[in-house]
């Protein structure tokens, strides 16, 4: 199909609830949708929407929006996927920035492509993937990303940036922090392999296959587990309002987690790769802080996973803030531990 270049149309005063999975009602003081970068760089060539800042929107799944946003926020439908490169062993896969997340993961799949069948059913947009390098039972993008291709918006110019210059690091990137609002993420491109690549030694993973009798797992068997895990622990956006983890999960020195051991024996804690930290997961701490299943009036702590704040319904973004300020204080107070947002707050 054609790309389209022609302007987009932009809509003021734009009911945001459809597109964050909080729920949240606020306005973008102007709202559009773009299918290609060339209609993207059509509206900015205009210079119409100049006067304010502009902010990307994939699938809202991980914002919360605590006030109306005074910005054009443009949402991104850039789609298609393309192999542009192949041989014996791998397919460099290129996605367009606003394909969903999980249908990339079930086109690898059904190719027979391996390395992000552990991150099935994650929420959201190809293009906001590498904005914290999602990671899910052991895998991060980092490991299959090969580049991405982002417009800057100062020059206009789209830059390609290649693994190096993302600064990947545990749900973190170069575009969470010195690049946020430069860029627009049109296009990622993942590195695949032809030979499965099986990763079952992480959470559930192995213990659902052993129950369904799966002693030789394909990619196939991987993801739908997954998918299984993840729908039996995690709340449905559709049904409850979340944007998954709140906070990340807390990684220290070894002399402060043995700290933290003896003082609370039973404490889960895993090594960091390449690294003497240890990494305690943020859920526990929140549920030993008392939090789990809290709710003031429509905002609230989920029953089953501490991790993730919720709304209920009519909850403000300042409510879900507030409650997610005390959780703070309280695992400060009692465990010493500085837990820090996952969530990117407007
Ligand atoms: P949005 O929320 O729309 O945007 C997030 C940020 O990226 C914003 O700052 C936005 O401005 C920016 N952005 C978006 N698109 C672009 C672009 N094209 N160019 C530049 N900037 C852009 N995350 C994990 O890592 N692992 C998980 O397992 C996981 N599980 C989740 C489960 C649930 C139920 C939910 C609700 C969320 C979960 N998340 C998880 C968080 C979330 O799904 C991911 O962070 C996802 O990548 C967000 O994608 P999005 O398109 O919704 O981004
Ligand atoms: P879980 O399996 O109950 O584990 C709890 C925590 O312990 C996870 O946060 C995980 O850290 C850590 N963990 C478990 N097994 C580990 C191992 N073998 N090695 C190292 N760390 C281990 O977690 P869950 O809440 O059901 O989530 C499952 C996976 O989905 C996790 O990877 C989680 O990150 C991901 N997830 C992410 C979000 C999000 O919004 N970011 C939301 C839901 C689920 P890690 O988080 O570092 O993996």
């Amino acid at each position: 199909m054609p790309k389209s270049n022609s302007v987009p149309q932009v809509f003021e005063n734009y009911s945001l609830k459809e597109y964050n999975t909080f729920g949240i009602e606020v306005k973008a003081q102007y709202f559009t949708i773009i299918s290609s970068l060339e209609s993207y760089v059509a509206l900015l060539k205009a210079g119409q929407y100049a006067h304010v800042p502009h902010l990307f929107l994939g699938g809202g799944s991980n914002i919360l929006c605590t006030q109306d946003i005074d910005a054009l926020v443009v949402k991104n439908e850039i789609k298609g996927f393309e192999v542009i490169q192949e041989d014996e062993d791998h397919v460099i896969l290129r996605s367009g920035a606003g394909e969903s997340w999980d249908d990339l993961v079930s086109y690898a799949v059904q190719h027979q492509w391996s390395g992000i069948e552990n991150l099935a059913l994650i929420p959201g947009t190809v293009g906001a993937a590498p904005m914290q390098n999602i990671g899910a039972y052991g895998v991060e993008i980092k490991d299959t990303f090969d580049h991405l291709e982002a417009l800057n918006l100062g020059t206009l110019v789209v830059e390609r940036f290649e693994k190096n210059q993302c600064q990947f690091g545990y749900r973190e990137s170069y575009f969470k922090h010195e690049g946020k609002g430069k860029y627009l993420i049109s296009t990622v491109c993942f590195k695949l392999s032809k030979k499965p690549n099986i990763k079952t030694s992480y959470g559930a993973i192995q213990t659902v296959l052993n129950a369904k009798g799966i002693s030789n797992p394909t990619i196939s068997d991987i993801s739908n587990v997954v998918i299984e895990i993840r729908k039996s622990k995690l709340p449905d956006p559709k049904e409850i309002g979340n944007s998954g983890s709140f906070f990340k999960n807390p990684t220290v020195t070894s002399e402060e987690a043995d700290r933290l051991i003896s003082s609370f024996p039973g404490i889960p804690n895993y090594p960091v790769e390449a690294s003497t930290d240890i990494k305690f997961p943020a859920g526990w701490f929140i549920e030993q802080a008392g939090w789990k299943g809290f709710r003031d009036g429509d905002a609230g702590v989920h029953v089953n996973q501490a991790l993730v704040l919720v709304n209920y319904g009519h909850a403000t973004g300042i409510q879900i803030l507030v409650i997610a300020e005390k959780i703070k204080a309280s695992v400060f107070e009692k465990f010493g531990i500085s837990l820090e947002t996952e969530v990117n707050i407007y």
